[in-house]
C-alpha cells in the first residue's frame, strides 16, 4: 500500500517535521504505560486517546504500527526522582493485597477504560516485573562504560559521563544544581544522577525483589522503558509517547541510558500530550481533582462524550476540564449523530459490516469525495489536526452534492481515525420478532451441540436477509443485504 507523508511535532527539535520511517512502512513506536498501583483518571487517559489517534492517523497513512505499552509495576517511587517509596508497596499496604494482586486489578480496569473509549489495545503490553534479566543486561552496558557507578548499595547512573544530558529537555543544569531544593542524596556524584538499581532503600523487606550482580533489589523506573523499549523496537525505533510531564525527568533518562549504552539514537520522534488541567492545575491522584471514567458513566454521560471532548483540540496544548465542557462535547456528539441519521442512508442501516465495508470498496468516488477526503488527510496528517478534522466531516455531512453512499463512506473511513463509534449508529432498526426467535431457537440448538439444526435455522435466517453471528454474550444478527 502506498504511504502518506505525515507531520509530527517532535519535541526533540521543537518543531513540526515530515515523520519518515526507519523501517519503510512499519513504524515501531513505545508509549510509556500506566504505574498500576491505582485507576488511571481521566487525565491520564487523555494521553492514552492521543496516542490511539496517533496509531489511528499513521495507519490512515497507510503505515502498519508496532505499538509497545509497558506496565509499570515495580520500582515507580512516589516521586519521578528517586524519593519516597514504592507506589506499587505504597497501594500493596493500603489495600492489604499483594503488589501482583495490585498490578492484575488495576491493569484490567485501565483496558477496561480504555475499551469504554474505543482506545485500541497496543500490539505488545510488556509488563516491567517480566523485564529484569533485560534491565540488569543494560545497567552492565552502562556499567562496563562506566557511566554507571555503584554506591552505598545502589546503582546509579552518572549523568556527568553523558555530555548531553539534559538537552532534550533544555534543562540548565547549572542553575538547578546551585538552587537544588531537594536535599542531595549523599550516595549520588551529581544531584541529577539517578538509580538503576536499588538494594539499600528505606523499605528493606518488600516483596518486590530480585538477585543481580549488585545484590537482591528492583530497577528504577527510567531503566524499565529503556530495557522493554530496546527488547521489542530495537537500539533505534520511530516514536516515543507519553505525557508532557515526562520531558525532564523520564524521558531525559531515558535517553541517557538507551543512547550512553548503546551508542544510538533512542527515538526519531518525541511526542507528549498535554495536561488535562482542573482549575490550571494539572490532574493528578494526588491532589483533589481525581475523576475516574466511571464516575462519568454514574452521571449518564457515555464515555466516548470524553474522547469527543479531547478530539475538539489540539493534544498538544491543555486542555481544561469541567463538566459543562463534557456536556458540550456531549451535545456536539448528539448533534453529529442526527446529521448523520438525517441523511437517507437506511438502505445501509443494520447491514452487516463486510457486505457494507464491500459496498463502500465498490463506490465509484466523485470528484466531490475525493477532494473532502484530501482536505481531511490534510488536516489529520498535520500533525494530528483532529479539530479540523470533525469540521470537514460535518462538511461531509451537509454536503447535498455527494451520494448517500459517499456521504456514509466518508464517516465511517473518517471514524477509523476518531474512533467515536459512527458504524454503531446505523444499528438501529428493531429485529423483527420472528427473526428473534429463529435466531434464540438456533442459539438453543448450538447450547445443546445440534448443529444439524442450528445449521439449518442459519440458512432459514439467511433467506430472510439476516446474518446471525455468534458472540461472547451470545449472537448478533444484521440485515445481509439480499
Ligand atoms: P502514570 O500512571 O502516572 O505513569 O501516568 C500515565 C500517563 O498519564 C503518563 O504518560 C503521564 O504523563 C500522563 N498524565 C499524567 N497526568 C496527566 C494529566 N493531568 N493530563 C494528561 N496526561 C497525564
Ligand atoms: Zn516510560
Amino acid at each position: 500500500m502506498k504511504t502518506a507523508a505525515i507531520k509530527l511535532f517532535n519535541t526533540s527539535s521543537r518543531s513540526v517535521e515530515t515523520f519518515v520511517p526507519i523501517n519503510g512502512t512499519t513504524v515501531g513506536l513505545y508509549c510509556c504505560g500506566p504505574t498500576v498501583y491505582n485507576y488511571q483518571h481521566i487525565g491520564n487517559l487523555r494521553t492514552y486517546i492521543f496516542e490511539d489517534l496517533l496509531v489511528r492517523a499513521l495507519r490512515y497513512a497507510g503505515y502498519s504500527v508496532n505499538h509497545v505499552m509497558n506496565i509499570t509495576d515495580v520500582g515507580h517511587l512516589v516521586s519521578d526522582a528517586d524519593e519516597g517509596e514504592d507506589k506499587m508497596l505504597l497501594a500493596s499496604k493500603r489495600e492489604k493485597k499483594t503488589s501482583y494482586e495490585i498490578a492484575e486489578y488495576y491493569t484490567e480496569v485501565f483496558f477496561e477504560h480504555c475499551d469504554w473509549l474505543n482506545i485500541e489495545k497496543p500490539s505488545i503490553v510488556c509488563k516491567a516485573t517480566d523485564h529484569i534479566k533485560q534491565m540488569i543486561s543494560l545497567i552492565k552496558k552502562l556499567e562496563e562504560k562506566d557511566i554507571a557507578y555503584q554506591s552505598g548499595g545502589n546503582v546509579y547512573f552518572d549523568v556527568a559521563q553523558f555530555s548531553r544530558y539534559g538537552e532534550f529537555a533544555k534543562l540548565d543544569l547549572e542553575s538547578l544544581k546551585a538552587g537544588a531544593r531537594i536535599e542531595i542524596d549523599s550516595k549520588k556524584r551529581n544531584p541529577q544522577d539517578f538509580a538503576l538499581w536499588f538494594t539499600k532503600r528505606k523499605f528493606e523487606n518488600q516483596e518486590l525483589q530480585w538477585e543481580s550482580p549488585w545484590g537482591r533489589g528492583y530497577p528504577g523506573w527510567h531503566i524499565e522503558c529503556s530495557a522493554m523499549a530496546r527488547e521489542y523496537l530495537g537500539d533505534s525505533f520511530d516514536i516515543h509517547c507519553g505525557g508532557i510531564d515526562h520531558i525532564p525527568v523520564h524521558h531525559t533518562n531515558e535517553i541517557a541510558q538507551s543512547e550512553a549504552a548503546t551508542g544510538k539514537k533512542m527515538a526519531k520522534i518525541w511526542m507528549h500530550g498535554g495536561f488535562l488541567v482542573v482549575d490550571k492545575e494539572k490532574m493528578s491522584k494526588s491532589t483533589g481533582g481525581f475523576l475516574t471514567l466511571d464516575k462519568l458513566k454514574e452521571r449518564g454521560i457515555d464515555p466516548i462524550a470524553y474522547r469527543m471532548l479531547c478530539l475538539g483540540g489540539s493534544y498538544r496544548k491543555e486542555l481544561s476540564w469541567s463538566w459543562e465542557a463534557l456536556e458540550g462535547a456531549a451535545q456536539r456528539l448528539d448533534n453529529l449523530k442526527s446529521k448523520f441519521l438525517s441523511r437517507e442512508i437506511s438502505p445501509w442501516k443494520d447491514l452487516d459490516e463486510d457486505v457494507l465495508n464491500k459496498q463502500v470498496e465498490e463506490m465509484n468516488p466523485s470528484e466531490d469525495f475525493k477532494k473532502i477526503e484530501t482536505e481531511f488527510k490534510e488536516a489529520i496528517f498535520n500533525d494530528l489536526g483532529m479539530s479540523q478534522g470533525l469540521a470537514i466531516l460535518q462538511k461531509a455531512l451537509d454536503d447535498k452534492s455527494l451520494e448517500e453512499i459517499e456521504v456514509l463512506a466518508l464517516a465511517l473511513k473518517f471514524d477509523t481515525v476518531f474512533g467515536i463509534g459512527i458504524k454503531n449508529w446505523l444499528q438501529t432498526v428493531e429485529i423483527p420478532s420472528n427473526i428473534l426467535a429463529l435466531a434464540q431457537e438456533r442459539d438453543e440448538a448450538r447450547k445443546q451441540k445440534n448443529w444439524e439444526l442450528s445449521d439449518s435455522l442459519r440458512d432459514q435466517l439467511k433467506e430472510l436477509g439476516w446474518t446471525v453471528k455468534d458472540s461472547t454474550d451470545g449472537f448478533r444478527l444484521a440485515k445481509n443485504g439480499k
